[in-house]
């Protein structure tokens, strides 16, 4: 399987060699050659594999560059119990008759960055060791990516992690977690600023190309391939766990911000999954449903992107789309280009034809957004009649789900997160505090172990210097 660019730029790559980049060399997405097809006997034989299994299978067709012995042990070791709490790893919570929740946020940071960013951790520690290379992640994040990147890097040869946050702007709970880690190769660097000015930072140091090159700077950023291929897997997991037999249907919904997650469900439909419709959740950050319902793509400016209580879905653009868009307009490079280059970098905004936007159903695609007071009763609601707590970003789904089931279609609303990571919303919904997960040791208490972080002044120099004193440890 080789790897080509969505803007139009026909060279073929391996998947160890896009493994570790992130943009392809035009500033577009990679995405395979084609996907492949799953006939209804391999369905079948699937279906009676474990999680890990189906990840060694899945992973198989799209990477040829690295023996597939190696691809199963690297699964194996990703996806087990004692890491996930359950043996299904994703397992399905039935609510009322025709929907369930598929938990994707079992693992160590409670969201599930986790699904693909473990995997991702093993994948660099494998690829790394055989070049005989190292790798300095460097990240911005305001809480989930960052302490996802870490717990998948944390103790990983030959890489090290240095992931800016703004100082004194997480929620309590995600610092600890991040700061909280005494590995040697994991450093928090606590920028004296926001959000906005950690990215600018990561940003100019990654537009230094020499320095890049020479101290090996990379990314862990959602619009990472193999980040998106781990997160096929759950789609057919949750398919065999909903049904008996291939010739049923099932829709997902999907809380949505970078598209990322969604964008694994469409790849999964272009394999022969039998998937109905996948629903695309937002928040009052409502870019994707505009688009979903209009066929204009509009990225926001900072006045009109809201800081919400479903704060991992506060996006302004969502940088994994492009790839949709690619295959929704029959993978005419040239096309999106024009979108995504002259119009969106241009003026921000771009609108399909109305030709072009007629093909969106033919993708099996729906929205539909929600706002703070339906995720209080939506959470309130599940709570009082199934007695289960459900996060905020897990509330926009089931809410924009219900609008969208249909007679004889069980409805899967994808779980992002778990309650604990967001208990002051839970708190005002249902007047409880959220449990922690049993299965992850040292969450209780987690809040008063040792901090292991660095306060950074908000200057790029100073970053800079940091890594370069230590790169080498
Ligand atoms: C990242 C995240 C999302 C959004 O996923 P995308 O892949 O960016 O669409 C939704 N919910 C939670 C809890 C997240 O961490």
């Amino acid at each position: 399987m080789k790897y080509i660019s969505t803007r139009g730029d026909k060279t073929e790559r391996g998947f160890a060699e896009i493994l570790l980049e992130g943009l392809a060399p035009d500033g577009g997405l990679y995405l395979p050659t084609s996907y492949p097809k799953i006939d209804d006997a391999t369905l079948t034989k699937w279906r009676g594999l474990s999680y890990a299994e189906l990840a060694g299978e899945i992973l198989s067709l799209y990477i040829d560059d690295i023996p597939q012995s190696d691809i199963k042990a690297l699964a194996a070791k990703t996806y087990t119990k004692a890491v996930y709490g359950f043996d299904e790893i994703t397992p399905l919570k039935p609510l009322e008759s025709g929907l369930a929740l598929q938990a994707l946020s079992n693992g160590p940071t409670l969201a599930f960055k986790d699904m693909a960013m473990q995997l991702l951790g093993n994948l660099f520690e494998y690829e790394l060791a055989r070049r005989g290379e190292s790798l300095n992640i460097l990240g911005a994040t305001s809480g989930d990516t960052g302490s996802a990147a870490e717990y998948a890097m944390r103790g990983k040869k030959g890489v090290r992690v240095f992931m800016l946050s703004p100082n004194g702007r997480m929620s309590p709970f995600q610092q600890a977690q991040m700061f909280s880690l005494q590995d040697p190769n994991i450093h928090n660097l606590a920028v004296e600023g926001v959000f906005d000015d950690c990215q600018d930072i990561v940003k100019a140091v990654s537009n230094d190309l020499e320095f890049k090159r020479k101290y090996k700077i990379g990314t862990v950023n959602s619009i990472n391939w193999a980040r998106l291929l781990a997160q096929v897997v759950y789609y057919f997991a949750g398919y065999f766990y909903a049904t008996k037999s291939n010739t049923e249907k099932v829709s997902f919904t999907v809380p949505s911000g970078n598209f990322g997650n969604v964008c694994a469900g469409h790849v999964a439909r272009m394999m022969g999954l039998p998937i109905d419709t996948l629903v695309v959740a937002t928040n009052e950050n409502n870019v994707l449903d505009e688009f979903f319902r209009t066929g204009s793509y509009r990225v926001r400016g900072s006045a009109e992107t809201y800081e919400t209580s479903s704060p991992s879905m506060d996006i302004s653009k969502a940088s994994n789309f492009e790839r949709f868009v690619f295959d929704l307009l029959g993978r005419d490079g040239a096309r999106v280009k024009a979108l995504f280059k002259d119009e969106i970098e241009q003026r921000g905004e771009f609108h399909l034809t109305a030709e072009e936007f007629a093909k969106v159903a033919g993708y099996g695609f729906t929205s539909g957004a929600s706002k703070h007071g339906d995720r209080l009763n939506t959470i309130k609601d599940t709570f009082e009649r199934f007695g289960v707590m459900i996060d905020t970003h897990t509330a926009d789904g089931l809410k924009v789900a219900r609008e969208h089931t249909k007679p004889g279609v069980t409805m899967l609303v994808l779980e992002t997160a778990l309650p604990a990571k967001f208990a002051a919303t839970i708190v005002e919904a249902t007047g409880r505090q959220p449990e922690r997960p049993h299965w992850i040791a040292g969450l209780e208490g987690l809040e008063d172990l040792p901090k292991r972080f660095k306060v950074m002044p908000n200057q790029v120099q100073a970053i800079k210097d940091y890594v370069v004193q230590h790169c080498n440890d």
